[in-house]
């Protein structure tokens, strides 16, 4: 059979200057910048919708949700903030977020509140510094997320609110896990209960989703096709230059065999007003299920790790209300590879595939599955942007569009 395809794949090939797989923040971040400067980007995705994991629909109860998983955006760069602008407004947001364990819930990411709650009375900036400096495990250079975190605080806070929960999440213990798991989670001595750092918070306006069609409908000479795999892309079009931003094992056929990943379940929950009402003492407001944006569950004797109402980010306007209780997961084919596994041995087995990705010609890898990294929204957007760039240096602009 294949034989009597092939020929006919072949004559009905299609050509495009890039042809780019995914239609994430990666692929249309770079899709944009190219059809910008006048080529002709075809961007093809098997699943049915744009914005890759950070997109976002109504559910049945008509609450915008997040179906991969909440994605709150942040950024310490002006230039991504700046570029993001041109199409969407923003909506700040203070993410704000608890950690329930022994029965209760704790202020989180550690603050003097936690510390207070800890003591069971009023304290000071000054006295909880000194008691860090008690608590804390003498480390010079953490070398993982087990000792990032007792070299801040000391071995017990660090049971209680990371241990478990970082090893349901990994199915690994903290100590075979990069620094930069648990250490990028801050530890506050004042009253900063902000779960981030960054300058900028704030979500798009109108969700992810709102932000790429309105990316798609400013930018001429992007074709769209969704529910169409890598595979069928590559017979379909002739191309200039190939941008992949799938997984990095799957587009070289696991030939050094599958990159170790995590998945996830989303256990989605819809709550009318009337079944809000009697939660009212717990969420502190009217219309909620839970007190804050995201509720982690450290205690392993729960099977989920975090319940997240994101209504609490969103700002929605709306009675009813979801919660998502989210279940970590092993990755097998057939499952979504949701989190790049950030441990040496991971990093070592892609380095593999990162040396035949750099050989390769006519193709370039970005974003978090291609590059097989830990990347935030800003990240791979700022990868996708300077991809583009490095692309449009390469091979000029072909007669740039006026809104360029
Ligand atoms: C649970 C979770 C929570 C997160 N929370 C945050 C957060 O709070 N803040 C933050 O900044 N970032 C967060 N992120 C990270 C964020 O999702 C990524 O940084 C960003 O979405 C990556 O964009 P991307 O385009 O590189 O990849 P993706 O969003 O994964 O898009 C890749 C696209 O390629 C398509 N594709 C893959 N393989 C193929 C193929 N073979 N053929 C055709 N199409 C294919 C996929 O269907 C997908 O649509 C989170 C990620 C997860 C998983």
């Amino acid at each position: 059979m294949d034989r009597f395809r092939i020929p006919h794949i072949l004559n009905s090939q299609l050509t495009t200057d890039f042809l780019i797989i995914g239609a994430g923040f990666s692929g249309l971040v770079v899709a944009e910048r190219l059809a910008a400067a006048g080529w002709k980007c075809v961007v093809a995705d098997r699943r049915s919708h744009i914005g890759g994991n950070a997109h976002d629909c109504a559910d049945a109860a008509g609450v915008l949700i997040h179906p991969y998983g909440p994605h709150y955006f942040r950024t310490d760069s002006p230039q991504i903030v700046d570029y993001l602008s041109r199409f969407t407004t923003w909506h700040d947001v203070a993410y704000t977020i608890k950690s329930h364990t022994r029965g209760r819930y704790w202020s989180f990411p550690i603050n003097l509140n936690t510390f207070e709650e800890y003591l069971g009375r009023a304290s000071t900036t000054a006295e909880f510094s000194a008691w860090l400096v008690k608590s804390r495990v003498p480390i010079d250079v953490p070398q993982n997320s087990e000792e990032v975190i007792i070299s801040q605080v000391g071995r017990e806070l660090y049971e209680w609110f990371f241990e478990g929960y970082t090893h349901k999440q990994w199915q690994r213990h903290p100590r075979e896990l990069d620094a930069s798991v648990c250490g990028r989670v801050p530890i506050r001595t004042n009253r900063d209960d902000r779960y981030l750092s960054e300058t900028f918070q704030a979500m798009p306006s109108h969700g992810y989703t709102a932000l790429f069609e309105n990316l798609l409908a400013a930018t001429p000479g992007i074709e769209l096709h969704l529910g169409v795999d890598w595979l069928e892309a590559k017979a379909r079009w002739d191309c200039k230059h190939l941008i992949f931003t799938g997984a990095i094992d799957e587009y070289f056929g696991y030939c050094f065999g599958p990159l170790p990943y995590r998945s996830l379940r989303f256990e989605h929950e819809s709550f009318t007003p009337e079944e809000l009402r009697p939660r009212e003492s717990v969420s502190e407001k009217p219309g909620f299920w839970q007190p804050a944006m995201q509720v982690n569950y450290p205690d392993t004797d729960v099977p989920f790790t975090r319940i997240v109402e994101i209504k609490h980010a969103t700002g929605q306007k709306i009675d009813a209300s979801t919660i998502v209780r989210e279940y970590p997961m092993d990755w097998l084919p057939g499952r979504e590879p949701y989190y790049p596994i950030p441990a040496p041995d991971a990093h070592a087995a892609y380095q593999k595939y990162a040396q035949l990705a750099a050989v390769e010609p006519r193709a370039s890898f970005i974003g978090r599955l291609a590059t097989y990294r830990y990347s935030n929204m800003d990240q791979v957007a700022a990868l996708a942007l300077a991809e583009a760039a490095r692309l449009i240096a390469r091979h000029g602009s072909n007669t740039p569009r006026p809104h360029s």
